[in-house]
């Protein structure tokens, strides 16, 4: 590993660009990443934290924040506003046993709102965790052997990999990399430990803690990192900031195409932040694979923008500095040449649903988790009927970058069983739904989110219903098409590489997005702006009934869109604006 030094941190200043914003002293000072959370844990008279402590909160895989539906009446009571905290629960390659499951499940319910959010990026998320009831929920994730370091924060954040490790041998072997990267990358200070599981504590100053890879001030914005296996982009690996697509000859995994610069979020009104799409930048061969992921990382530490926060996630450092200084940058630091990068194709972004058999003969079955969320609705009981198979299952469960669970290594003996609950409970039947809702991602939004200007998880679902009704007047039920929806331009739910995108502008109005590719290397444009739901299908209707008429064979509505001309197309982040 490569030790951070004087030099680094001097030439942090935005990559020479001004100088160091607040968060960065924040981190500095922080005595990694400590601040005063722990003293904030102890006030009885509020359950919020510091506004400082809130930002190194994160680090530990936490948020604070409020229930935007109670504000007015709790106000009106003259209260403070009812701080929760979301809690992100980090699960590389998104695989569980059933008894983490069932753990995660039980603590949702004892200290969360009895909902269990799966992320799109493969990690289960909490809400409305009261502040007193913090420290025991993370004690207890992590007595299940999972935790929350780094789960959130200017770090690297979970590692995604392709859905299901058990699928091949190919795929077991890309999710075990994906874990040690996840190792590798994972900061080491002792802080999470002291603040939530009663570690010994370092006093500040006395005994000189190391971060070996990340420094005192870590990385300059967020870090994605994901895996891919072709012909499936299950993680949008194009979406992160580092990306691995396996390259696998003669039924060999031998190494992996190198990806750089994805990210998704933007700043209304502010065109110097945009999504983009990350570049192929060359192939290595696996035993590389580390050596590559902290040779990048390195590069995002050492130049990323320090000076203004809005642009300083990788995607920003790539258009500035350029492809061959990052490739002259990779040699310097790790002495490693990428090759020419190989051929790969990419058909879906879409996860397998319902039963299928993997290599060695067990079974795997795809559930739909609308929106992600895991609550019991009327009618449809998918998180009882997940906790009730997690009492009998004897395999795993693997959460998948769209939102959704497999259920996966189930005997044959035991299917039956599993299908009788699924049954029981009215999760089966995936089938039955429109391909558009089958491939829809909603992020959490209102009334959680502070950032959300519109609902996203808890209106999707009714709208989806209303745009089934135009995709059945048009023979289009069964034709794939994606579809997500965020509060914000934040991009959680990766909505600028989804065909349909609506971003929340205000309650009940979002800007309507076009023209990405079904297969996550195409963004999207805007489309059409500040509509309401009435407007958003008035101007779909037409749309959707030309694409029934004269689409091309096996044409995609992203690209349909482009080909006549309705919108143009993105072809990199930096014309994202440019309509
Ligand atoms: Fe909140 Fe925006 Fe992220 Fe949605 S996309 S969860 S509204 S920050």
């Amino acid at each position: 590993m490569s030790n951070t030094n004087e030099t680094n941190y001097k030439s942090l200043a935005g990559g020479g660009e001004g100088t160091l914003n607040s968060f960065e002293t924040l981190k500095e000072k922080s005595n990694y990443l400590r601040g005063t959370i722990a003293e904030g844990l102890q006030d009885p008279i509020t359950g919020a934290i510091s506004p400082d402590d809130q930002l190194l909160i994160k680090f530990h895989g936490s948020y604070q924040q409020q229930n935007r539906d109670v504000d007015s009446e709790r106000k009106k009571q003259k209260l403070e506003p009812l701080y929760g905290f979301l809690i992100r629960i980090r699960v590389p390659g998104g695989v569980t046993t059933a008894q983490q499951w069932l753990e995660i499940d039980s603590l949702a319910d004892k200290y969360g709102d009895k909902t269990l959010k799966l992320t799109t990026r493969q990690a289960f998320q909490l809400h409305g965790v009261l502040k007193r009831n913090l420290k025991k929920t993370i004690q207890e994730i992590n007595k299940s052997l999972l935790d929350t370091i780094a789960a959130c924060g200017d770090v690297n954040r979970n590692v995604m990999a392709s859905a299901n490790p058990f699928e091949s041998s190919i795929h077991s072997e890309v999710a075990e990399d994906a874990k040690r990267v996840s190792a590798h990358l994972t900061p080491q200070t002792n802080a999470y430990h002291e603040i939530w599981l009663d570690g010994e504590l370092v006093a500040g100053g006395e005994k000189e803690e190391e971060e070996p890879l990340y420094g005192k001030t870590y990385l300059p914005r967020k870090f994605k990192t994901a895996f891919a296996i072709p012909p499936r982009n299950d993680t949008d690996v194009l979406s992160n900031d580092l990306g691995f697509i396996a390259i696998v000859e003669n039924g060999k995994l031998t190494g992996y195409n190198l990806s750089v610069g994805g990210g998704m979020a933007f700043t209304f009104g502010n065109t110097a932040t945009y999504p983009r799409v990350a570049d192929i930048v060359g192939y290595f061969p696996k035993e590389q694979l580390v050596e590559v992921a902290e040779g990048v990382v390195i590069f995002q530490r050492d130049h990323g923008n320090r000076s203004e926060r809005k642009n300083a996630r990788l995607k920003y450092t790539v258009d500035r500095l350029g492809l061959d200084f990052f490739r002259t940058e990779l040699i310097r630091n790790k002495g490693i040449t990428l090759q020419t990068a190989k051929p790969y194709n990419f058909q879906t972004l879409g996860d397998k649903y319902g039963w299928t058999k993997g290599e060695n003969g067990l079974w795997h079955y795809g559930v739909f988790v609308e929106g992600g969320k895991l609550g019991d609705r009327s009618g449809l009981n998918a998180k009882t009927a997940l906790r009730e198979i997690a009492k009998i299952h004897t395999g795993t469960f693997i959460l998948t970058g769209n939102q959704n669970v497999v259920i996966a290594e189930v005997s044959e003996e035991q299917k039956p069983q599993i299908e009788a609950l699924l049954k029981k409970y009215k999760v089966l039947h995936t089938e039955k739904l429109s391909q558009l809702r089958q491939n829809s991602i909603a992020c959490a939004a209102l009334p959680l989110c502070s950032l959300a200007f519109a609902e996203a998880e808890r209106y999707l679902p009714s709208f989806i219903d209303k745009i089934d009704e135009i995709l059945k007047a048009h023979g289009l039920l069964n034709t794939p098409i994606s579809i997500r929806m965020t509060g914000c331009a934040n991009g959680c739910g990766r909505p600028f590489l989804a065909e349909i995108a609506l971003v929340g502008r205000a309650p009940g109005k979002y800007n309507l997005y076009l023209g990405a590719s079904f297969v996550g290397d195409r963004l999207n444009k805007l489309y059409k702006e500040m509509l309401t739901e009435e407007q958003i299908l008035a101007e779909l209707t037409p749309l959707l009934a030309d694409y029934a008429q004269t689409k091309q064979k096996d044409e995609h509505f992203g690209d349909f869109v482009i080909r006549k001309g309705y919108i143009k197309a993105t072809t990199a982040g930096l014309n994202f604006h440019t309509l």
